[in-house]
């Protein structure tokens, strides 16, 4: 009796496993694909990371596991489909280092659009473009800039988060190193990667080279294409060995939160795409 009570609770379990909806455009089956396009409101998210060194310790994929690890937990909270790995981005300043992956920048900016087109080819109205990546908001912006060039018939949004002045103190308190100079595997990269990923981290290495301003050139008012390279040549901006998984923690459910919350907003706006469409129906009728 116990052993056919033991079976059919493993065939109950099953069942209720295979009833889950996944997040994952990969996970997903083709026979899941309206109820992930209705339970979605027709929304994607599309992660974008990069490969690059990030400090000595620090994996290649940093930016792309944080955005990996950041969606997989704010679709628990508010459901969308998630676009699987994509880590084609503008990273190069980088290319003298081991293990980055640069592609032309025409090459990346029509992988996008073709990316975000093949995505709503499959019925999404609706893309949100989580990047983790330093490197990517000029990129991005231009790429929405360059949305209006012609007709779409669906919307993107790029998630781009204010100061928050509660988090920012909260934050504070656990902060060790120079905060102006934290801009690459420092002490905030480090701490998010400590909390998401532990067993990735090589913390016995943050420290074997330095991650400190070489000030190498100044022009004032001046940007030149060599400026990251002459400030930080060891492609590393901050102190990573200062790094916690407390720090990590406090900007990880800050960050999930703050994005489940654009999420909610995304998925009930109907306006982008209305306007969107007003849009280009003005650039029609001026042809005519
Ligand atoms: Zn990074």
């Amino acid at each position: 009796m116990k052993v056919k009570l033991f079976l059919l609770f493993l065939i109950f379990s099953g069942y209720t496993i295979a009833q889950q909806l996944p997040a994952r455009w990969d996970e997903l089956t083709a026979t899941d694909w309206q109820a992930a396009l209705d339970k979605s409101s027709k929304t994607c998210i599309l992660p974008i990371g990069i490969l690059e060194k990030h400090g000595p310790h620090s994996p290649l994929g940093t930016d792309l596991i944080h955005v990996r690890e950041w969606s997989s937990r704010a679709i628990k909270q508010e459901y969308a489909v998630v676009f699987p790995d994509y880590f084609y981005g503008q990273i190069n300043e980088a290319r003298h280092q081991p293990g980055t992956f640069a592609l032309p920048s025409r090459v990346i900016f029509d992988l996008l659009e073709a990316t975000c087109d093949e995505i709503a080819r499959n019925g999404f109205k609706k893309i949100v473009i989580l990047n983790g990546h330093g490197g990517n908001p000029e990129f991005i912006q231009f790429f929405m800039q360059s949305f209006l060039n012609k007709r779409h018939n669906y919307a993107i949004y790029f998630y781009n988060p204010g100061p928050d002045s509660a988090y920012a103190t909260q934050m504070k308190k656990l902060w060790k190193s120079d905060q102006k100079g934290d801009m690459h595997a420092g002490e905030r990269e480090t701490s998010t990667l400590l909390y998401y990923r532990p067993d990735l981290m090589k913390m016995d290495r943050a420290t074997t080279q330095s991650g400190a301003d070489q000030k190498r050139s100044s022009l004032p008012n001046v940007y030149t294409p060599i400026w990251w390279y002459s400030s930080f040549p060891n492609h590393y901006a901050g102190e990573g060995a200062k790094a916690t998984k407390e720090l990590g923690e406090i900007i990880a459910k800050h960050e999930i939160d703050s994005f489940v919350k654009a999420l909610k907003v995304i998925k009930d706006d109907d306006k982008t795409l209305q306007l969107q469409n007003e849009f280009y129906d003005k650039v029609d009728n001026l042809q005519k």
